[in-house]
Formats: C-alpha cells, sequence, structure tokens
C-alpha cells in the first residue's frame, strides 16, 4: 500500500482528512458513526487538551471531542483542508473532485481504494480447515511468512474479489479465547491489536457442539464476522442434517457452507465478507449469549464500571472485557489493570464472582461454560438433525426422552399436574394447621383482651385480615419450590422448547413459556424474566398477557369460594380458573399479534443447559427468596390494607339503639354501594364489590377484605369465612351463591393487575401505554366474562 493512510489520533492540529474506516467492536463503532464519523466524511483536528486528552475534532461544521484511545481506532487519509467528502456510496470508480489540488484528487482514489480493502482474520479450531482455506481463496502464489517476534505461525495473503482486495491472516488454531495457550493469547492479541474488519470464524461442520464454543466467544467480542461451514461434506456423510440459514439468523452471524479441500463456496464466502463489511447482510445482528442470570447480573455491573471508566473497551466490548474478567482471565486483567493503573475493577471482579460462586455452589468458569453449551445446544436442537454417527452424552440421553414427539408432551403434562397436586393437596395440610394456628390466636385474642375498638382491630382486623392471607403461605411455597427445581434442574428449558410450536401458534415463542408459568407464582418476577426474550414484540406480549396467568395471590379467593361452594368439585372448580386465564391469555395474545404488533421472525436460540441435579439447598433457598417476599408483603400492604378495610367498615360507630344494621352505615358500605350498580348484573354485593376493588393494591387483600367485612355477625361469629358466606344477611340475601362465587372468581381472575404487576409493566415497557391497556382492557375482559358466567349459571339455578 502507498502510506498515506493514517490513524485519525495521529493527525496534527489543523490537518484535514477523509474517513477510511472504523475498526474496533459493533458498540464501539455504532457510538462513533452515531457522532458523525462515517467513512467519507471530512474531518480537521483543532486542538489537544491541556493533558493530550481528549482532541477536538471539526466534522460537518461543528466539533466533537473525541479519546485519543478512540481515534485511533478511525482510519483517515490525510488531505487538504479543502478536499471535497466523498459520499459514503462512492462506487470502486469514483470520479475524483474537480479541484486544481492534487492531494485532493489522489486522496479520493486513496479512500476508494481503502475502503475496498478488507483485512480478515481466519479463527477457528484446530483442524477446521483454516490453512485450507486459506490456500485455496489466496492461490499458494501468494507470500507467506512469519510473524516477527512470536512462537506460533500466523500467515498473511491477499485474495480478490469482485472489486475488493482482501488482506487474508491465517491464525493459529484455537477452541477457545482463554489466554492458556501462546495460540490462544496470540490469536487474542491479534483480534485487539490488529481489529481485523471482518472474522471469518472457520466451523468443522462434522464436529458443531465443540466448535461453536469458540463461535460464541466471537460473538461476545462483537466483531463483524461470517462463518464458513467448513467439512459440509462430511455433514453430508454424516447424514445429518442442518438448516444453517436459520442458525445464522438465531446467532446474528451468517453462515455459508464450504469444502475447503475442493475449494467449494468460497466466492459465496467472500461475498457474504463484503456484504457484512459493507453493513448489508441480513442475518448480522448483534445477540448476547446469555449466561444465566446471576452471571448476567455480575456481567452488567462489571460492563457498566468500565464503560464509566473510559480508559478501557473501546478496542474490545465492555461485555467480552466483562466475562473474560469474571472467568478470572490473567491477560484481561493485566490489561485492564494497565490501562487503568489501579486495581478496582480486579477487586469488584473477585467481590462479584465470588458472590456467583456462592449462590451457585458453582465455579464462575464452569458456570459460563455450560451455560455457553447450553446456548449451542439449543440452537442446535432447533436447527438441526443428526446422523446416525451422532455420539450421544447424558444429557443427549435424558433430552432424547424429553423431547420426544411421543412422550414429551404427556410427561410435560404430568409434571403441569404433579406441581399442582403438589401445591393444593399436599398443602392443604400445613394450610389446615396455620388456619387452627390463626383462630387459636383470634380466640385466645379475644378472650383476654379488654373490649373495645382495639381488640376488634386486633381481632377483626388483623387476624382476620393477615390471618386469612397468611395461610396459603404453604402453597405459595410449594408452588415456588416446583417452580425452582424445575428451573435449577433444566427442565423448564426444556418445557419451553416442547412448548416452543405451540407457542409460535400464538405468534410467540418458546422461551415467552417460562414467565408465563412463573406468573403462576407471582407476576412481577414472571415480568421481569420477559427480558431473556430477545424479540420486542414477543416480549411485549408476554408482558401483556400474563397479568392472566393466575398467580399465587388469588389462590386464596378460590381455595375460599370453591372450598364453600362446590367442595366437592373444588379441584374442577381450580382447574376451570387456571385454564381459563390460560385460554384468555392465548385468545389475547392472538389478537395483539393481529392486530397490534406486526409479524415478527426474528428467530433466536432456546437456551437447552445440561441437566444437574439441583441440590435441595439451593432450591430451599430460591423458594424461600420468593416466601420471603410474600411475607414482607404480609407484612406491608396486606396488614395496611387490612386495617384501612376494617376501619373504613368500622366507622361511623352506629347510634347506640340499632346495632344490627351496623355495617350498612360504614363509609365501605357506602362506597360498596354507589360502586355496586356497576357490578350488580355479576351477581355481586356491595360487600364482593368493595373486596374486589380492595384487592386492586394486592389481590391478596381481596379475602383478607372478606374475611373483615364478614365478621362480627353474631349469628355465626364462630363459624368458618366459608360459612359465614353463605349465611342470609341482615338485607334477606345470602352474601354469595354459588353462581356469584363463580362469576366473583373469574371476575378477580381477570380484573385489573396488582399495583406491584403494573409497576413491572410500566419499568419492563417503559410506556404508560401498556399500563393503561393492561387496566382497562383487563378489566373489561373481567366483566364481560364475569358477567357472562353469572348470567349462564342462572339458567341453572
Ligand atoms: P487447520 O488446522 O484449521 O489449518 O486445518 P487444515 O487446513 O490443515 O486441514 C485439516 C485437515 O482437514 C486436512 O487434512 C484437510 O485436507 C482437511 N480438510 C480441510 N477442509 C476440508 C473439507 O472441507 N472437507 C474435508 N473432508 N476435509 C477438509
Ligand atoms: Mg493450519
Amino acid at each position: 500500500m502507498t502510506h498515506t493512510m493514517e490513524r485519525l489520533s495521529e493527525l496534527k492540529p489543523g490537518q484535514t482528512g477523509l474517513i477510511v474506516k472504523i475498526l474496533g467492536h459493533g458498540a464501539f463503532r455504532k457510538r462513533v458513526m452515531e457522532m458523525g464519523f462515517v467513512k467519507g466524511r471530512k474531518v480537521t483536528a483543532m486542538l489537544t487538551a491541556p493533558l493530550k486528552d481528549p482532541v477536538k475534532y471539526e466534522l460537518m461544521g461543528y466539533e466533537v471531542g473525541l479519546r485519543r484511545a478512540e481515534a485511533a481506532l478511525i482510519e483517515v487519509v490525510p488531505v487538504a483542508a479543502d478536499a471535497e467528502e466523498t459520499a459514503p456510496s462512492t462506487p470502486v470508480s469514483a470520479q475524483p473532485p474537480a479541484t486544481t489540488d492534487l492531494p485532493a484528487a489522489n486522496a479520493s482514489d486513496e479512500v476508494a481504494m481503502r475502503t475496498h480493502h478488507i483485512t480478515v482474520a481466519l479463527i477457528g479450531n484446530p483442524n477446521c480447515g483454516k490453512t485450507s482455506l486459506f490456500n485455496a481463496m489466496t492461490g499458494s502464489s501468494e507470500h507467506v511468512g512469519n510473524y516477527s517476534g512470536v512462537t506460533v505461525d500466523a500467515k498473511a495473503g491477499t485474495a480478490h474479489y469482485g472489486g475488493y482486495t482482501f488482506e487474508m491472516v491465517d491464525l493459529p488454531g484455537t477452541y477457545s479465547l482463554a489466554s492458556y495457550s501462546p495460540e490462544e493469547l496470540y490469536v487474542r492479541r491479534y483480534l485487539r491489536d490488529e481489529t481485523p474488519d471482518v472474522i471469518i470464524n472457520v466451523v468443522d461442520a462434522s464436529n458443531l457442539e465443540r466448535n461453536l464454543y469458540l463461535t460464541t466467544e466471537l460473538i461476545d467480542t462483537a466483531r463483524s464476522m461470517v462463518i464458513a461451514l467448513n467439512m459440509y461434506d462430511e455433514l453430508h456423510a454424516q447424514g445429518t442434517v442442518l438448516d444453517y440459514p436459520l442458525l445464522g439468523r438465531m446467532i446474528g452471524v451468517p453462515i455459508v457452507p464450504t469444502v475447503a479441500k475442493q475449494g467449494k463456496g468460497l466466492k459465496e464466502l467472500l461475498e457474504t465478507v463484503i456484504d457484512v463489511y459493507e453493513g448489508r447482510q441480513s442475518a448480522v445482528r448483534h445477540i448476547h449469549v446469555p449466561l444465566g442470570p446471576e452471571v448476567e447480573k455480575a456481567v452488567s455491573v462489571l460492563n457498566h464500571a468500565i464503560k464509566d471508566d473510559g480508559r478501557i473497551g473501546h478496542r474490545e466490548s465492555p461485555r467480552y472485557l466483562a466475562i473474560k474478567l469474571l472467568e478470572g482471565d490473567a491477560e484481561t486483567a493485566r490489561y485492564v489493570t494497565g490501562k487503568t493503573g489501579d486495581e478496582q475493577l480486579l477487586a469488584m471482579r473477585d467481590r462479584l464472582a465470588a458472590g456467583v460462586e456462592r449462590e451457585m455452589e458453582s465455579d464462575i468458569t464452569e458456570i459460563i461454560a455450560a451455560e455457553k453449551y447450553g446456548f449451542i445446544s439449543g440452537a442446535l436442537a432447533e436447527t438441526m438433525v443428526p446422523g446416525e454417527s451422532a455420539h450421544q452424552s447424558r444429557t443427549d440421553i435424558i433430552d432424547t426422552l424429553v423431547t420426544n414427539k411421543l412422550f414429551g408432551f404427556p410427561l410435560f403434562v404430568l409434571v403441569m399436574v404433579t406441581m399442582f397436586w403438589l401445591t393444593f393437596s399436599v398443602g392443604q395440610y400445613p394450610m389446615d394447621w396455620i388456619q387452627s394456628g390463626v383462630d387459636a390466636l383470634a380466640g385466645w385474642m379475644g378472650d383476654t383482651m379488654a373490649d373495645g375498638p382495639l381488640k376488634d382491630m386486633i381481632v377483626d382486623g388483623i387476624i382476620g385480615g393477615v390471618g386469612g392471607v397468611i395461610v396459603f403461605l404453604p402453597n405459595i411455597l410449594i408452588l415456588y419450590f416446583c417452580i425452582s427445581f424445575m428451573e435449577d434442574s433444566g427442565y423448564m428449558a426444556r418445557a419451553a422448547f416442547i412448548m416452543d410450536k405451540v407457542m409460535h401458534r400464538l405468534g410467540l415463542h418458546g422461551k415467552s413459556f417460562i414467565p408465563l408459568v412463573m406468573g403462576f407464582g407471582c407476576n412481577v418476577p414472571a415480568i421481569m424474566a420477559t427480558r431473556t426474550i430477545e424479540s420486542h414484540s414477543s416480549r411485549l406480549i408476554t408482558i401483556l398477557i400474563n397479568p392472566f396467568m393466575s398467580c399465587s395471590a388469588r389462590i386464596p379467593i378460590y381455595v375460599l369460594l370453591a372450598g364453600a361452594f362446590f367442595p366437592e368439585h373444588a379441584t374442577l372448580v381450580f382447574s376451570c380458573m387456571y385454564f381459563g386465564g390460560i385460554l384468555v391469555a392465548v385468545v389475547t395474545a392472538r389478537m395483539l399479534r393481529r392486530f397490534w404488533f406486526k409479524k415478527d421472525e426474528t428467530p433466536f436460540v432456546m437456551e437447552l443447559p445440561p441437566y444437574r441435579m439441583p441440590t435441595l439447598r439451593n432450591s430451599l433457598k430460591h423458594m424461600w427468596d420468593k416466601g420471603e417476599q410474600y411475607l414482607r408483603k404480609m407484612g406491608g400492604i396486606i396488614l395496611l390494607a387490612s386495617i384501612i378495610v376494617w376501619a373504613l367498615n368500622y366507622f361511623p360507630r352506629p347510634a347506640a339503639d340499632q346495632p344490627a344494621d351496623q355495617p350498612q352505615h360504614s363509609y365501605l358500605a357506602m362506597v360498596g354501594q354507589a360502586v355496586n350498580p356497576v357490578m350488580e348484573p355479576l351477581g355481586f354485593n356491595w360487600r364482593s364489590t368493595v373486596a374486589a376493588v380492595a384487592g386492586v393494591p394486592a389481590k391478596e387483600v381481596v379475602v383478607s377484605t372478606l374475611g373483615v367485612l364478614y365478621t362480627g355477625d353474631e349469628a355465626v361469629s364462630d363459624a368458618a369465612l366459608a360459612q359465614r358466606l353463605k349465611a342470609v344477611g341482615p338485607d334477606g340475601h345470602p352474601g354469595f351463591t354459588w353462581a356469584s362465587a363463580l362469576a366473583f372468581m373469574v371476575f378477580v381472575l381477570l380484573y385489573c393487575p396488582c399495583i406491584a404487576t403494573l409497576t413491572a409493566i410500566y419499568r419492563e415497557t417503559g410506556s404508560w401505554r401498556y399500563l393503561t391497556f393492561s387496566v382497562v382492557y383487563n378489566t373489561m375482559v373481567a366483566w364481560l366474562l364475569g358477567f357472562a358466567v353469572y348470567q349462564i349459571s342462572l339458567l341453572f339455578v
């Protein structure tokens, strides 16, 4: 090359250059381009800050500050100050601008030439055919030489195709980007210091699982990349069928099959390299290989620290650096301390890694590797049908059964049924114990305390309200235990996999399934769990239908009403509620996909982590984490709401001569009676209306409100709440009939999500629109279906 080409950082104040290329990782390039540093544009160095950093540049008539380290990643061709810009789309044969200045005309040629000059690095496992590919593309006539100063060979050569010059480097074979072997270290330093324009990741098609591990690491580096699916002939010979275009779209890297030995697929490979370089390859998408919630949290903390620091992370993607740091990578640690001059990031790394290892009871490097292999397994499970000779690991053997066409689905149904059986039937026993404890406490308080408002508040308000809800703690803990067990063992991912086809029918993805199941526990963490869904519209739909998944706060309502009115068919009623919620969710999802969100075809990988026997300790811990939140809510919002509801019901005190009618005059009764006309078509009375309204802060409050509203009636004061609901009130009507109980359950299943869920929806979508939708749409659906259920039920009375 004639080297008038320089880096922007080398321009002296006053000097002007035309931008040729932006090097480095995706996030950096994107940011710099957003600032206006685009190929073909003119930029002038203005002045340097006192400490030589940052440097001020002028482009397009305004000034931008850039760090020297950043400017070093922008290639420019120095030109005269009055040279014209070359349009970014200028073809190879661009006419030199008609200026009299000679350098300007040359510069334009130079720009055209430099932009049609692509440096390419071949990276892959040993023996995957890199050298064969290199030789086939460059022709053996190209010069082959050792790089100086290193012990490993790296050959360089050039190829020409389609008006472009490819400067190719054949790097030593490596299984990963760890820094243990000299080969690995060499490849890493090459990537960082030479910043090739495009990486060709050569992959041995006959050994995809192992080869793709390196690919996941290269994805972390966020460089422009193409996969050469080499030894494609052997894949065929094995009888394996691979949907490589789909795989490419899933992982965001275009894949071109090649047979290097026979020179097949080279043209397509080079064309794809050009397309990627020019940013017009449709499969290119930057994805994150997910590392599981615990590791991701640590990565995110480090990632932000690196970005905030500003002295590192220009040459390599901050996410990649963060992952390498967490893996305890010595080379990265040296690089980071060298750049920052202190050990702050390393201390942070140690703290975060130790936290993850304590939580997961496993080595963080192993966790990361397992997650990456889980990602690969998932991607291959969806795109590859292995041939005869494929060997099977333990996980594969379990998976052939669990994800089997015939057995997979029944097994899945069995698991779900078992989960609900454990939750409700087995959970009944501890529930009864707690119930008798609460009753005993209320009785003891009633006996020992002096009569008066304080006693009424404690017995009716607090024990009646909070106690009515706390009895469901065992159900909730068991449900969470099952969910944690399924997540930790790896079965949940398989369940999502099995459900993938079904979810596709709804315009969703298998990944949406996990948040939906979690919704049976609580919609709030479930909505947060949608973060793993890469597709924006799928994620929004999953969030919006999640409140229809009957969360555990609604369990008390069903237990109470189904127990009271359908003691023989309680299980049936329960199932109807759960499936009814699912059905509404399904219909809503289909409608949203049809009328609101346009179709979206971005495929993404569902990770299939290896099976692990979860430790009892871990499952218990995850269960307790969630149970604790429930108890907190109990002590907070539910306690408060119970007291408020009790007070509104207690005051104003009736006059001494008419004690029997007392509730009819309370503030609460007034509110209930005011709203009730709207709810009457659903068979509601003022008490149930009040309970539903009181349930908006938290659904648990519905039962505690009923508990408060249905106490104090002398005739049935010692009967259980269920009995009191059926009793005929002072107005001559029973509180609930079976028809109105059914309508009530349907209504509270579907209506306005609780405050915590609404907050989560707002936080995760960042928009009032979706929050409003949830409130209005859900309440409307609840009313209509509650109305339908009540009116139909009346026909059977
Ligand atoms: P490197 O270690 O990645 O540089 O791989 P080499 O280029 O040295 O190739 C390793 C072996 O794989 C050699 O014996 C090649 O002949 C063979 N090979 C390379 N490409 C292909 C291919 O596409 N199909 C088949 N069947 N063999 C190949
Ligand atoms: Mg080689």
